[in-house]
């Protein structure tokens, strides 16, 4: 049955008695610690789990992810724990284990057949497909990255899914409870609340993905070695970047999904695509006609391999840019009320 119409329930009982833990097979590392791999000890079942201190910004993780666990095209979570290690409450995600690697690492190490438009499209789709279903039970997910891009498996049925819940964020509570009411004849794109910035930032993820399969590396590049030049913010902010010139037949055939990415990179988070668009435009919903033009995607990655951990970074800064950007958009707090540490610090100064 799928999770959807089940309510979670977290098991009190210890992880231990259900799951064989094996803390040597690390599967990744991510900003929360090391995810692990563990066998359901009656199925047989290959699982990962992740571990997170128990605290209101973990249940909303798992919450969100276990209303997510409905869609093909993320990965699904099997059990939650609360369980204590080392004297910490923590909670224990046991999710489906990913089985394929990331995205553009299969990519990547593809050398068999050239990597197609075609098979991008279906990428495009796939990746769509659980954005879609996201933003249709208002989530946002706000951490759309190469990272977060698992294969299910190896081999012709693999599907890819996307995970991490750690930046969902629901994107509905802002406008029912604390937006006053406008009347609607113009709306300026700041009274509309966070729920369509915190969805566009997902759209310009997709837009950055679907840059880098089509050419090998992403449109914004940091000049200067840094994770996130002030440059490159710069970049960001107006739009700057420009497309490759790979000869004249991909420019004939590329033409849909360059306009397509630049509907998707649109700096105006109001005028950029929504995802109903794009899983409406003709290059993700005709994935079977569009050509099968070879890509040099699969090249570029591997002689830029060295640099694939700063293009991460950069993304991931950039979205944490995005996203303070966004939470800037809610109303500014009472003073007196705010849990600000720098002016705290500030008041403490003053009242010495
Ligand atoms: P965090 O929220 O701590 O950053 P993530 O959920 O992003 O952790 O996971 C970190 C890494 O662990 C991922 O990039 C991936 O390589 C690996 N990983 C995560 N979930 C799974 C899974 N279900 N199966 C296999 N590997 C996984």
């Amino acid at each position: 049955m799928s999770t959807l119409f089940r309510p979670l329930q977290i098991k009190k009982h210890s992880l231990d008695t259900d799951y064989e833990v094996n803390d040597k097979n690390v599967l990744g590392l991510g900003i929360n610690g090391k995810v692990l791999g563990c066998t359901n000890r009656k199925t047989g079942q290959k699982c990962a789990l992740k571990i997170l201190a128990d605290c209101e910004k973990a249940r909303r993780e798992v919450d969100l992810h276990w209303r997510a666990s409905g869609c093909k095209h993320i990965v699904c979570i099997c059990d939650v724990y609360e369980n204590v290690f080392k004297n910490r409450r923590c909670l224990v995600i046991v999710m489906e284990r990913m089985q394929g690697g990331e995205l553009f690492n299969v990519i990547q190490e593809r050398a068999e057949s050239p990597f197609t438009e075609r098979e991008a499209a279906g990428v495009m789709r796939d990746i769509g497909s659980a954005v879609k279903y996201l933003h249709d039970i208002t989530i946002a997910h706000r951490d759309v990255k190469p990272e977060n891009l698992l294969y299910s498996a190896i081999g012709p049925d693999r599907i890819l899914k996307l995970t991490d819940f750690g930046f969902a964020k629901p994107t509905t509570s802002y406008n029912s409870l604390n937006t006053p009411c406008y009347t609607p004849y113009y709306v300026a794109p700041e009274v509309l609340g966070p729920e369509h910035y915190d969805k566009s930032c997902d759209m310009w993820s997709i837009g950055v993905i679907m840059y880098i399969l089509l050419c090998g590396f992403p449109p914004f590049y940091s000049h200067q070695g840094l994770s996130i030049s002030p440059g490159m913010k710069k970049r960001i902010r107006n739009g700057q970047y420009s497309f490759p010139d790979p000869g004249i037949i991909f420019i004939i055939y590329l033409c849909a999904a360059k306009s397509l990415i630049r509907h998707l990179l649109n700096t105006d988070p109001v005028k950029r695509m929504t995802i109903n668009d794009f899983m409406k435009h003709p290059w993700v919903s005709g994935v079977s006609v569009v050509p099968q033009t070879p890509l040099f995607s699969a090249r570029v990655l591997r002689e830029e391999e060295a640099q694939w951990p700063e293009v991460q970074d950069e993304m991931a800064n950039a979205l944490a840019t995005m996203r303070v950007d966004f939470d800037q958009v809610t109303p500014i707090k009472n003073l007196e009320i705010a849990n600000n540490k720098l002016l705290q610090k500030r008041k403490k100064r003053v009242a010495s």
